[in-house]
């Protein structure tokens, strides 16, 4: 009989399915989220922020925290937290499953050029390119060197240290529409976007809006899912529960 549930947060999916999850009778559930946000959305249920202290850190809080299931409901790219979610519900016999939106299907008029990670990424601009990157904070420094490239970078919060000359920032959180997309695109001249395949809605407008004006796309892939059960769906994520809630 699971009583608390700890979900890994930080999506869309995660806050979806924190709001369904919540009012279920009998059920404490816990939302973690990494603390990169300064103002998150808010959530239903408890919030707690902040790193584990890695999978020792993740084990401990499983015990301590009596939680009986987690649901890794964090960003297909974040691989380091999910990776610890493996290890440490397995050290603590906890049942876990992954929720995880599909990833996005390039369209035939889309001009993709898919790339395995971030590194390929940079060496596929082209010198004298305007690029709209909307890869997060964490991975603007790979593209510093890139000075024959001039970049407008979009994240949640506007960055504490300066970025170079070659770098504009805007703030912005989703959902974006492709209306707002488009016009971003026409109005900073954008010839190529730079994006992390993640799949879903709220973000999905800058890929409608860049095959509408056939603007090239530089899309990073995922990295492999982690191991076990993966839900694409908070429906289905949902069903996963009520079944370990029975068992
Ligand atoms: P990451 O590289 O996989 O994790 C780095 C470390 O941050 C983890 O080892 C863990 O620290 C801590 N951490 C990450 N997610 C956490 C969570 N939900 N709750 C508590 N600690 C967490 O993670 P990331 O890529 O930086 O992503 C951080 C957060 O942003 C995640 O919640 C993710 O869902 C969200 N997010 C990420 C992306 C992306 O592109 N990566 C995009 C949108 C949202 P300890 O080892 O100390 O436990």
């Amino acid at each position: 009989m699971v009583e608390r549930l700890l979900i890994l947060g930080g999506t869309t999916e995660a806050a979806e399915f924190a709001r369904r999850a919540d009012p279920l009778k009998g059920l404490t559930v816990i939302t973690s989220l990494a603390g990169r946000t300064r103002q998150p959305a808010p959530l239903p249920g408890t919030v707690r922020r902040g790193g584990f202290g890695g999978v020792d850190g993740l084990v401990r809080y499983l015990r301590t925290e009596r939680i009986g299931a987690v649901i890794d409901a964090t960003h297909p790219f974040a691989v380091q937290i999910s990776a610890h979610a493996v290890e440490a519900c397995a050290a603590a016999g906890r049942p876990r499953l992954v929720l995880q939106r599909p990833p996005w299907i390039p369209q035939p008029e889309d001009q993709w050029h898919s790339v395995p990670d971030t590194q390929t990424a940079v060496r596929t601009l082209e010198p004298g390119d305007r690029v709209f990157l909307t890869v997060g904070r964490q991975e603007l420094a790979a593209f510093a060197d890139r000075t024959d490239v001039r970049f407008l970078a979009r994240m949640i919060d506007v960055p504490e240290t300066p970025f170079p000359d070659h770098f504009e920032i805007v703030t912005g959180r989703g959902p974006f529409s492709v209306a707002d997309e488009r016009r971003i695109l026409i109005d900073h001249g954008i010839t190529c976007l730079v994006a992390k395949n993640s799949g879903g809605e709220a973000s999905y407008g800058k890929i409608v809006a860049t095959r509408e004006l056939a603007i090239p796309v530089v899309m990073i892939q995922r990295p492999a899912p982690p191991p076990g059960p993966v839900a694409e769906t908070v429906e289905g994520a949902m069903e996963w529960l009520a079944a370990v809630c029975d068992e």
